[in-house]
């Protein structure tokens, strides 16, 4: 179910402005029904990135990722994943492209509110989603968007179909997660197989340009194909360091489900 909470909150005011005094005058994100605002300034609905001021990010954040069952999180498109996060040719690619046919539906991965959801040059149709704990996700390339700023989602509301609109070659889901503006790779908050979460809980760290997630025990359960180097690369640490902490080699075969320290 969506609810369009700035709609509510002016309908309030105007059925009853003596609990309010006046309607307010509040720029959005200013008051306090929108989500993470502990951690933003503002709800901009015209830019699609916050541009968060050098103070505003502590270098480590600890972030609840579910709350109460495994509801809270639904992965937005069954797909496979056609392009992962990282340097493409000469541009970072701050996302995890998802393939799909235009006109399948996109789902919003947490409960949140809605802060961008319009036309944008190089992401085509993008919705930008708020959530509570203070992660945005993105939606891009989308055929039509079915949202607009302010409307409040459950996970698993549809956002848009997915389409093949702004600086894309064939129809897909090109799904962002950022915090305070800042990239995340989405592999590191979701396993993209089993389409689940990978944490609860998790700490954010600033990385360079990026921000990479640890769970509380540093460690990266290993899926099929991956090796010390790839792990190395997704966590932005040198390979000599994870092979000291494991006490192996960087060429010594990992086994896929086993557990390896990056820090
Ligand atoms: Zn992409």
């Amino acid at each position: 179910m969506r609810i369009n909470v700035f709609a509510v909150f002016l309908l309030i005011a105007l059925i009853e402005p003596s609990l309010f005094g006046a309607i307010p005058t509040n720029p959005p994100g200013q008051g306090t029904e929108l989500p993470a605002s502990k951690f933003y300034s503002n709800f901009d609905t015209s830019a699609c990135h916050y541009r968060a001021d050098e103070f505003e990010f502590i270098s480590e954040t600890s972030l609840k990722l579910v709350w109460t069952s495994t509801c809270d999180y639904v992965h937005p498109f069954q797909g496979h994943v056609t392009s992962k996060f990282g340097k493409r040719r000469r541009r970072m690619h701050y996302g995890t492209d998802i393939d799909l046919e235009t006109g399948d539906k996109v789902q919003v991965a947490f409960e949140g509110i809605v802060r961008y959801a319009k036309y944008n040059k190089s992401y085509g149709n993008l919705v930008v989603v708020r959530h509570p704990n203070g992660l945005e996700t993105y939606y891009a390339h989308l055929s039509a968007i079915e949202v607009k700023s302010g409307d409040y989602l459950q996970a698993g509301d549809v956002v848009g179909l997915g389409g093949n609109t702004g600086h894309s070659f064939g129809s897909h889901l090109h799904f962002e997660a950022r915090f305070l503006g800042m990239p995340i790779d989405p592999v590191l908050l979701i396993d993209f197989d089993k389409m689940t979460l990978r944490y609860t809980d998790i700490i954010l760290k600033k990385r360079k340009d990026r921000l990479v997630v640890e769970n509380a025990a540093r460690f990266h359960q290993v899926q099929a194909g991956e090796d010390i180097h790839s792990i190395a690369r997704m966590y932005n640490v040198s390979v000599s360091d994870v092979s000291r902490l494991n006490h192996i080699s960087p060429e010594d075969p990992i086994l896929i489900d086993s557990r390896i320290r990056y820090q």
